[in-house]
């Protein structure tokens, strides 16, 4: 029971930052660049609306996802009792999300959504900052 309460704590959570707040991915919001997650919010949405082919095209592992955060949060991230199976069941997880990352940012980066990059980005202005000190100096 306490699980179910934590699950639907973190979902509600989630659902509160996501719609009521819209900050979307503070990830990119702040580095410009998209993450391995970036999608996976407007992926469930394209799903539930039932627009399937879309919804692996915002995220492939969308689905994946949804599975992999029941099982962190239900168990704790215990998903086979061996604790090296489990060390390596998240590493394999890790690389599986870090392929499809990189896959995504060679096909998508920087223009297309939701791999595009944000030039509202802190991290951007910063860059620009640093880039005109030095082209002013010389
Ligand atoms: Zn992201």
């Amino acid at each position: 029971m306490k699980k179910i309460a934590k699950l639907f704590g973190v979902l509600i959570g989630t659902a509160f930052l996501v719609f009521v707040l819209d900050i979307g991915c503070i990830f990119r919001t702040l580095t410009g660049f998209p993450c391995m997650g970036c999608g996976v919010t407007r992926a469930f949405l394209a799903f539930l609306q039932g627009h399937v082919v879309d919804a692996f095209y915002y995220h492939p592992l969308f689905w994946l996802t949804g599975i992999l955060i029941v099982l962190a949060l239900w168990k704790d991230g215990m998903v086979f009792r061996s604790a090296k199976a489990n060390r390596w069941f998240w590493i394999i997880v890790l690389l599986v999300y870090l392929s499809v990352y990189i896959v995504r940012m060679v096909l998508l980066f920087p223009d297309t959504p939701p791999m595009d990059y944000n030039y509202e980005a802190p991290a951007y202005h910063l860059y620009q900052y640093i880039l005109e000190l030095f082209t002013k100096s010389s």
